[in-house]
């Protein structure tokens, strides 16, 4: 054993050590001793600790490591202003008081699941009642619902349109697909297994992981497969949801108490409303229904979109084909990630199996620094309001640093350099991980980089507006998805037979995200308003939301009412502070267009504010924002 820890120790996370030390020790004098920890965007992560500091760090977790192997028991749980110490080391810099419980939970260092629900099927017992659920789709929103709800003992089924789970990760099947988010941090909380082979997991590992979950969690029996929904109706005399699905074109009626719809912001592929689509005669599809039947190797390839499918699938065909037109419209930021495509350290996962806690405080390291730690480098400072390309003066820094990455880069090339730089703020869109495999591809000899834009598709190529016909074989889309288009693929209608698309009227507006007025007892995951730019792993906002939707079911067992539906008032409020908060964000600036906002100019996408405030306001749902339908009518309606 020694021999690998010496191994895993050459290439560890210092400032982790330093946390896993504690727990073997419970001393934290190298903790009061060190200097405090400095983080460079492209350092090495270890907070420029002294390398003599470093060596002595490693030694000490060597010596205790083999003691506690040896049966030395650990040190007590550390307490929280311990704890808090810690943290405030770990990250380099004083976490403000209200973080600490947002952070504690997420750190979950007892071992516990904080965010299992405790079970709702005694209550429902007491008063007599049952609830059954719907989750509509399978994919890692639904599948969290799922294993939830199967926690608390509330009886649900899911349907799926998919032959299995995954969702996005069972869709995308583009070459290079695989996740922006490190791996330790996009993942499921409460699971152990946060052994990766990538620092940042490819498709096929995050399809395996999901797929894994469910599993374990016995979920399969739970699910229709290839099944889809046309319509959920709200039935008033009832309280129920009538739901009505189709498998092999046989429609079928399900009734259930509460639905929750889990079929995320990214699946509904986005065609250009470029004139001509349809007209081109050669093989053509999108990034996200990738045609592994068309052969690309040394065919003429035009490709329309330079987003984050593109970014990935682009260098993984280039080498292949024979020349490759891309079609650039705006450039995407690069955030300079070199060890994006980069295999997991060996010691690293040989620590997180053998070394206490380790596991834990990495992924609260990756957590701190990836997600409310770059948050304010985003907001609109008001003196540089006029400002086009910057927010801020911290955000005007790291433009001007992530420039000088890109020119490094293009010293061999500057005729792209002009061409690669976007003109609007960082963070106005989602940035791309840069490892350099982009600027590679766009260097290549077959690989013309086309700024012009885009006059028409014609049957033989994509002509631009300076006449030019730029010929290929084959057509594919990077062309993003209908994002502002919240649950478009189904009818939802309300109390009072109002159509949900009919009443957001293209503006998707919901509480939280989750609940919308007219809609009693229907949730939505991944709703308007819960995406996020810079700051951190979608899953979390899943895992928060889940939590509120158990704690509304958990709301309707307790007060025996049959429905709860979000007072318009509360729902409204919540929106305008939503509205505002966005105007304040780098993509929320006027002059940045991008997903985000929706055909009224709307960001109908994301959470303006740091995460502690979504993880704060969907601890529990509060019984004053709702209109409950009363125990009695529920009786009635049991009876
Ligand atoms: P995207 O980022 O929205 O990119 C779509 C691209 O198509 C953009 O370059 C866009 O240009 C271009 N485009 C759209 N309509 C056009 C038109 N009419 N003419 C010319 N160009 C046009 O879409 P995506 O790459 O599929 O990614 C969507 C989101 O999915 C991402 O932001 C991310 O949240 C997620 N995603 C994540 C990963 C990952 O984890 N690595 C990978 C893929 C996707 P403009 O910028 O000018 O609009």
């Amino acid at each position: 054993m020694s021999a690998e820890l010496d191994r895993a120790l050459a290439t560890a996370h210092v400032p982790t050590l330093m946390m896993a030390l504690v727990h073997l020790t419970g001393d934290t004098s190298h903790i009061d001793g060190a200097p405090p920890l400095v983080y460079e965007m492209t350092g090495d992560g270890n907070g420029n600790l002294p390398p003599a500091l470093q060596d002595e760090i490693k030694a000490k977790v060597k010596t205790a490591l083999l003691a506690h192997k040896a049966g030395k028991p650990l040190a007590p749980v550390p307490d929280t202003a311990t704890l808090r110490k810690m943290m405030n080391t770990i990250a380099g810099v004083e976490i403000p008081p209200h973080y600490v419980p947002f952070l504690e939970e997420e750190l979950a260092i007892d071992g516990r699941d904080p965010k299992k629900p405790a079970p709702i099927a005694p209550k429902l017992k007491a008063k007599g009642r049952s609830l059954k659920v719907l989750i509509i789709g399978a994919g890692m929103s639904g599948i969290l619902t799922a294993l939830r709800l199967k926690q608390a003992g509330v009886d649900f089924e899911i349907v799926e349109k998919n032959a299995d789970f995954g969702g996005t990760w069972f869709e995308n099947l583009y070459p290079g697909c695989r996740v922006d988010n490190p791996s330790h941090m996009y993942s499921y909380s409460f699971e152990d297994n946060h052994v990766w082979p990538y620092l940042f997991s490819t498709q096929p590992v995050l399809l395996a992981y999901f797929q894994g979950v469910a599993k374990r969690h016995d979920l399969a029996s739970h699910v229709r497969f290839g099944t889809t929904v046309k319509e959920a109706r709200f039935d008033e005399a009832s309280g129920n949801w009538r739901v009505i699905v189709a498998k092999d074109g046989k429609d079928e009626t399900l009734t259930v108490n509460a639905v929750v719809s889990a079929v995320g912001q990214l699946n509904q592929p986005n065609y250009p409303a470029i004139d001509g689509v349809g007209a081109f005669k050669g093989p053509t599809f999108h990034s996200a229904r990738w045609n592994h039947g068309v052969e690309l190797k040394g065919k003429d390839v035009a490709v329309i979109g330079t987003g984050a499918s593109a970014f990935q699938f682009v260098p993984a065909i280039a080498p292949d084909v024979a020349h490759m037109s891309l079609f650039q419209r705006t450039p995407p930021w690069l955030s300079p990630t070199l060890d994006y495509h980069n295999k997991t350290d060996e010691g690293m996962n040989w620590l997180i199996q053998n070394l206490p806690f380790y596991d834990k405080w990495y992924r609260f390291w990756l957590f701190w620094m990836g997600t409310d730690g770059v948050y304010e480098a985003m907001k609109i400072d008001p003196e540089w309001a006029d400002r086009k390309d910057a927010v801020s003066p911290v955000n005007h820094e790291l433009r001007s640093m992530f420039i000088e990455m890109v020119k490094m880069q293009l010293h061999d090339r500057p005729d792209l350099i002009d061409k690669v730089i976007p003109d609007y703020p960082l963070g106005g869109k989602r940035m791309v991980r840069d490892n350099g495999v982009w600027l590679d591809a766009l260097k290549r000899p077959n690989v013309d980089l086309v700024t012009t834009g885009i006059k028409r598709i014609v049957a033989d190529g994509v002509e631009t507006v300076d006449g030019k016909v730029h010929k290929a074989d084959v057509l594919i889309y990077g062309t993003g998805f209908k994002a502002s288009a919240f649950l478009d693929t189904y009818k939802i209608y309300g109390r009072g037979g109002v159509e949900l698309h009919e009443q957001w009227a293209g503006d998707a507006r919901a509480y939280l995200g989750m609940t919308v007025p007219n809609f009693p007892n229907f949730f939505v995951l991944y709703g308007p308003n819960t995406n996020i730019v810079v700051n951190g792993s979608i899953i979390f906002f899943s895992e928060c939301s889940v939590r509120y939707v158990v704690g509304a079911l958990d709301l309707l067992a307790e007060s025996g009412a049959a429905t709860m539906e979000v007072k318009k008032d509360v729902h409204d409020a919540f929106n305008a502070r939503v509205d505002e908060g966005n105007s304040k964000m780098a993509w929320g600036s006027p002059n940045v267009m991008s997903w985000y906002k929706n055909a009224l100019g709307r960001v109908s996408q994301n959470w303006p504010f740091p995460n502690v405030e979504y993880w704060q306001a969907t601890l529990k749902p509060n019984p004053d924002d709702f209109i409950l339908d009363g125990e009695k009518t529920a009786k009635a309606r049991a009876a």
